[in-house]
């Protein structure tokens, strides 16, 4: 038997079980989780940046022994328990009653990045975030997933600004030790090692394992002792590197990654993948099936079949494409298994818009039968994109469909907005009718005022947050620059109307925009009686040099002496910096350039939590804006649309946003604004919730899929003849 290793040997016997929780990701999103660990300790959990494993092998042996005597810390330890255990059943919830057998028909989903907890570092943004809060709706719903991914030693960045703006990049070493993940061992308890199949000269992964709820991830690693001295690097950090380390990182991911599953014993019957980073998947599928006897077009038709693949930018960086030399390089050995020559592989990868090496898109959508976008404008562009795909086809028939991003509600919204305001107002069981759009017309039923004051403590909150960094870098000799300190928002106002940008620092975002016209600004942010403040975040990447002049020109402005420290800077956006501002801004800026922004999630964070958006009708604010729920600006044509966009921003600002803000009746609560903040609400929950989402994926794919493994099965007995397969699977090349 596999297993994991087990720690906290000092765990009395009495309250062993918070060994099991500590490592399960289920108390991230279940405040009753959360709050065992702080009565156990809140100092603990404090100094621990909220991470009970941390905190479990920090804490003093007499306080565990205390707490496994105390009645109160008991009494909370076995309801926890029970619920904790109850909901890791999974012959329960959505998918066993409404769509399969949860043992049998499970969905493997590959990614490169995973956005769980700011404790595991192995996301970069969206993309990341978005797989994340999926594993978590999985979860909820009884959907049968296994994620695959890489535990990338160095995590992604943690972000340094030095006084001039400049952002000096650290990595962010991953504290295996301290993190709520566990290495795989063998049945002789010895770490897993596993060797991708087939590519010479040979290289081998370690396994580690992060239990989300009911659904299980692994990640892979490179940094062992079998490996190569360079082989050891390949997964040491998050989009690091050349095109040939990429490209040995995507091999690793999609071969070394279904050979993982296999040699932890899981099979699975659809294969989906998030993004092309993981398409290798796909070949390492078919060779398996070809090692059964099939021929190559029958194995590619059955893999086909059973493969989901979602593509997530129009960004052309964000599509991979290998140099066909390159290629050569790493798939020789592979080939023969295929019974494949290099020109017909390269047709599979092969973009006919443009010819010039192996396409990971192309391919995944090539060996994929069910494909989708990201938001319904998302969709559009794509099948501009690809057309050249389906040449055959009008634009608007290109077969690739759409499911709109959505986000965890349990993870995203406020505990107190959550557990006291909306359980008291739409029910107790809102949480498990959250896609149920009725249950959400009820906020019209919360008391303006208890909207508002909720609010104000969660802004409150996100100030002290600041203000705490800002002094700890006061603090740190190192960082303890005046420019720095102004910069990073102490002089911030919980009374004044504020705006967060907090997003990557990458071109199309336009995170300067507001800064185009620096006069226009100031008389906004500087007005006596209804000052405006903005705090911004994000990292650029570290190989990026323009965003990283962006991020200067950010960082400029913010310790800009003529704003009145109104300007912020926020240092290190994570995931934990996400919560408080997506919980305590009034108002969330999204600017991007259309159409690049596949879909956007912060923003749906953000109103999911009351606080409504001001935002380019781009992604997903095309269907979310209906004129009540925030503000949105077209985004202008031509060469000087920067400008254009900047003035409509200002604009919106002047006109509609500062006089609603501060527009308040004797009771002072700006009742104009609290509208906007409950239809903000009322329309997030219903429709971008990762619910819907997961929802939509099942329905509208697995299930299909699901079908047509059980079709293919069949058809594999009765060994049809494969020339008849042959003209359906090359149909579209
Ligand atoms: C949600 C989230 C993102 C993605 O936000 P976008 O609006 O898609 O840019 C990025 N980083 C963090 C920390 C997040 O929480």
């Amino acid at each position: 038997m596999l297993g994991v290793r087990h720690k906290f040997p000092n765990l009395p016997e009495r309250i062993s079980g918070l060994g099991e929780l500590a490592y399960n990701l289920w108390w991230s999103w279940h405040p009753e989780g959360r709050e065992l660990f702080k009565i156990l300790s809140r100092t603990g959990w404090h100094l621990s940046v909220h991470n009970p494993v941390m905190m479990l092998h920090q804490l003093d042996q007499e306080v565990l022994s205390n707490a496994a005597k105390d009645p109160h810390f008991l009494r909370h330890y076995d309801a926890v328990m029970a619920r904790f255990e109850k909901s890791m059943d999974l012959s329960s919830g959505w998918f066993c009653a409404n769509v399969g057998d949860p043992h049998q028909d499970v969905i493997a989903y590959f990614s490169a990045e995973f956005g769980l907890h700011h404790a595991l570092p192995f996301y970069a943004g969206g993309l990341g975030f978005l797989a994340g809060d999926f594993l978590k709706e999985c979860s909820d719903l009884g959907i049968p997933l296994v994620g695959l991914g890489f535990m990338y030693p160095q995590g992604y960045l943690r972000q340094k600004i030095t006084p001039n703006g400049w952002q000096a990049g650290a990595c962010e070493i991953v504290d295996r030790e301290n993190a709520p993940i566990r290495r795989v061992v063998d049945k002789d308890g010895n770490p897993l090692v596993v060797r991708v199949p087939i590519i010479d000269p040979p290289i081998f992964l370690a396994v580690w394992k992060v239990q989300v709820g009911r659904t299980e991830l692994y990640l892979m690693d490179t940094a062992i002792e079998a490996n190569t001295p360079e082989n050891r690097l390949i997964s040491d950090r998050l989009y690091a590197g050349n095109p040939e380390q990429r490209l040995r990182q995507e091999i690793l991911l999609g071969i070394g990654g279904v050979a993982v599953l296999r040699a932890l014993g899981k099979s699975f019957s659809i294969l989906h993948l998030n993004e092309g980073h993981p398409a290798f998947a796909v070949l390492e599928r078919i060779r398996e099936l070809m090692g059964e006897g099939q021929s190559f077009e029958d194995a590619f038709e059955m893999v086909r079949s059973t493969t989901v693949f979602t593509t997530h930018t129009p960004v052309p960086a964000g599509h991979d494409v290998f140099p066909f030399e390159l290629m050569k390089k790493y798939f020789s050995s592979y080939l023969p298994a295929l019974r494949l020559d290099y020109q017909r592989l390269f047709e599979l990868g092969t973009n006919p818009a443009s010819t010039s090496g192996f396409n990971m898109t192309a391919f995944a959508l090539r060996a994929s039968a069910y494909h989708n976008c990201v938001s319904k404008r998302h969709q559009e562009v794509t099948r501009e994109m690809w057309h050249s795909m389906w040449p055959d086809l009008k634009v608007d028939e290109v077969p690739i469909d759409y499911v709109t991003n959505g986000v965890h509600v349990p993870s995203w919204i406020d505990r107190r907005l959550g557990d006291v305001i909306l359980n008291r107002y739409l029910g107790r069981d809102w949480l498990d009718e959250q896609d149920n759009p009725r249950i959400w017309e009820l906020i019209d039923e919360i008391p303006d005022e208890i909207v508002w004051e909720h609010h104000n403590l969660m802004k409150r909150m996100l100030i002290s947050k600041i203000r705490e960094r800002a002094r700890l870098k006061w603090l740190d000799k190192e960082t303890a620059d005046p420019n720095i300190v102004m910069a990073s928002g102490v002089l911030l106002d919980p009374t004044a109307l504020t705006l967060g940008f907090a997003r990557r620092f990458a071109s199309y975002k336009r995170p300067t925009l507001m800064l185009q016209d620096m006069e226009r600004l100031k008389r906004i942010v500087n007005n006596m009686w209804r000052p405006v403040q903005i705090i911004f975040a994000g990292k650029a990447h570290p190989d990026d040099q323009f965003s990283k002049e962006t991020l200067q020109r950010v960082f400029n402005a913010a310790k800009d002496q003529s704003f009145g420290g109104r300007i912020a800077f926020v240092e290190d956006y994570d995931e934990q910096l996400a919560q408080y501002l997506v919980h305590g801004v009034d108002v969330w800026v999204n600017n991007p350039l259309p159409p690049m922004e596949a879909s956007g999630t912060s923003g749906m964070k953000a109103t999911l939590n009351g606080v409504p958006q001001l935002s380019t009708l781009d992604g997903w604010w095309i269907e979310g804006y209906n004129g009540k729920n925030g503000w949105a600006f077209q985004g202008a044509e031509g060469e000087n649309r920067d400008q254009l966009d900047a003035q409509a921003i200002y604009e919106i600002l002047e006109n509609e946003v500062v006089p609603a803000f501060y527009e308040v009746d004797k009771e002072g609560v700006p009742r104009r604004w609290v509208r906007f903040m409950k239809e903000a609400m009322k329309m997030t929950g219903p429709h971008f919730s990762a619910r819907r989402m997961a929802k939509e994926y099942t329905e509208k794919f697995y299930s299909q899929s699901l079908l047509a493994s059980i079709k293919m099965e069949t058809k594999k007995y009765r060994k049809l003849d494969t020339r008849e397969i042959k003209g359906d699977v090359f149909r579209h090349f």
